[in-house]
């Protein structure tokens, strides 16, 4: 019996992926071959890589000149493994692994899957977390980036959308259709990705910078692409220039795929999308519909920067690669759209995590995960909404600026590679001059949130604010028994002086705390309205 827990050892590391699947959308039967440069690092002769529901009909190593096929393969369904071994020691130093492999296209909405509309056949992936290893043998967790140079064969009739730029497109013998697409730079296996169908586009338009976006959807319903094509267009040139980076990838295709489990998926240039999140009707589409577009395309394109380039190095940071596309796709999408007033939304959406925060059964942003699978399910609107508040909290403490800088910095430095959550609380702390980790740690580790209790007293010369924080309790009992939990606090005190609108902020330690504003006419204990908690003001 297999571990489902199982990691892979680090002693071999992918470099490049060549990746041939051939697909029959008939049958819903696919095959193909993986021809994978991997760099050896401790002499083995032992091979595991991910493979689940695939047939492997042949496995070798290429080194030295010359094939040495595996001796032995074993399947392990609770560790999703194959694992090949050699009577050899494969060396150290570079070795290309040749897998052949068939499967089915699943009738679920994950790994390599099918999807109707309309008579019509799509096939589409969908591969994070833990899915990529259902379509090809791959060293699927997010830490093993590499190179994937894809070619897929189709029936005639359909096209095929991928990471990649088309490159050639030919007619092979018996009819059918060979898509060859540009080496993606280094990914993660979980963003890898295809469509193909008689899919229809947008016409291509340019952002400033010259990236290629297209939309995609579903046969007769292109020209219902065109809002969520100039979305990306604007979300687009708005991140180059919040991340000064330029677009790290080759074009955004966006394909509205007519059967999709979740909102979106941010494969790097090939997003995936649930048809009513991109597909609207250029006229009579209402203000809620296209927020929900613009939102989704900004959220997405985020993670271009933010979870593609710069990829957790684990699946126990999920909960910062979306919490922190929630933030900026929303601030993205404010800034482009000032007439909707997203943050007013944004505030609004805090509702629910608030209330679920406020019981004994709420959970912290963050928790170790041993699986994939763990992470996605534990995976909610605590994990999501709350996390991107406290995102939130935090730039608007250090000012947003400080904060950009930070991100830049961040990103700069693992672009390409892999990083945790500390890494971008120490790119903050170097950006802000403030020490960070100890305020991260508390909000994202402890459950729940704090309550403020405030007794202010107006004098010749201001205000005089006492405050007293607990843990907020919906239970009244347990309110009043409450739990200890103390949490550094960035307040933002906004008050009315004589000159006019000023701030202060300070960062509350300990459970008791003592503020003077000068000149407060009155005061506002959480302004900007980021800060995760609640607050109560009485008079003295
Ligand atoms: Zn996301």
């Amino acid at each position: 019996m297999g571990d489902k827990n199982f990691r892979l050892p680090r002693t071999i590391v992918p470099r490049r992926y060549g990746l041939r699947i051939s697909a029959d959308l008939d049958r819903w039967e696919f095959h193909g071959s993986a021809n994978i440069d991997v760099q050896v690092l401790e002499s083995t002769r032992t091979v595991f890589l991910h493979a689940l529901d695939l047939e492997i009909d042949a496995a070798s190593a290429f080194y030295a000149g010359t094939t040495h096929d595996a001796d032995e393969m074993q399947i392990d369904t609770d560790a999703e493994t194959v694992t090949l071994k050699f009577a050899e020691p494969l060396p150290t130093g570079s070795v290309r692994l040749d897998l052949r492999f068939r499967g089915r296209i699943l009738d679920r909405l994950r790994g390599f899957y099918r999807s109707e509309k309309d008579g019509l056949r799509y096939a589409a992936t969908q591969f994070e977390a833990a899915d990529a290893r259902r379509a090809f043998p791959c060293f699927d967790e997010p830490a093993f980036k590499a190179r994937f140079a894809l070619v897929l064969e189709v029936p005639a009739g359909n096209v095929a959308i991928a990471n990649g730029a088309e490159v050639a497109r030919r007619t092979l013998p018996d009819g059918r259709t060979e898509f060859r697409f540009s080496e993606t730079p280094p990914i993660s296996t979980y963003l890898v990705a295809w469509c193909i169908g008689p899919f229809e586009s947008t016409p291509v338009a340019f952002t400033p910078s010259g990236v290629p976006v297209r939309v995609w959807l579903p046969r007769g319903l292109a020209d219902k692409g065109i809002f969520a094509r100039d979305a990306h267009v604007q979300s687009l040139a708005a991140l180059e220039e919040y991340t000064a980076i330029p677009y790290p990838y080759a074009k955004v295709d966006a394909i509205g795929v007519p059967d999709f489990e979740a909102g979106a998926m941010e494969n790097p240039g090939a997003i995936t999308y649930r048809l009513t999140l991109i597909a609207a009707d250029p006229e009579r589409a209402s203000i809620p519909t296209r927020k929900g577009i613009f939102a989704t395309a900004a959220h997405e394109l985020t993670h271009m920067w933010w979870g593609d380039l710069v990829t957790m190095a684990w699946w126990d940071d999920l909960w910062l690669n979306e919490s922190f596309a929630t933030f900026v796709g929303s601030k993205v999408t404010a800034e482009l759209n000032p007439q909707w007033g997203l943050w007013r939304d944004f505030v609004a959406s805090l509702q629910r995590p608030f209330q679920l925060d406020a019981l004994s059964s709420t959970h912290p942003i963050s928790f170790d995960v041993a699986n994939a699978k763990q992470a996605a399910e534990r995976f909610d609107v605590i994990t999501y909404w709350k996390g991107a508040a406290v995102v939130r909290m935090i730039e608007n403490f250090l000012g947003a600026d400080v904060f950009r800088q930070g991100v830049r910095a961040y990103l700069q430095q693992y672009r390409e590679s892999n990083a945790t959550a500390d890494d971008f609380w120490r790119a903050l702390e170097t950006a802000s001059g403030r020490e960070l980790a100890g305020l991260a740690s508390a909000w994202i580790r402890q459950a729940g949130h704090p309550v403020l209790q405030l007794r202010t007293r107006f004098t010749h010369d201001g205000v005089e604010i006492e405050g007293e924080q607990r843990r907020f309790f919906a239970d009244p009992a347990q309110h009043e028994t409450g739990d200890g939990t103390l949490w550094p606090v960035p307040v933002v005190w906004k008050y009315r002086t004589a000159r006019g609108i000023e701030e202060q902020r300070i960062l509350w330690e300990g459970r008791r705390t003592s503020v003077h504003l000068p000149g407060a006419l009155w005061v506002y204990p959480n302004g900007g309205a980021s800060g995760f908690y609640r607050y109560v003001l009485d008079a003295a």
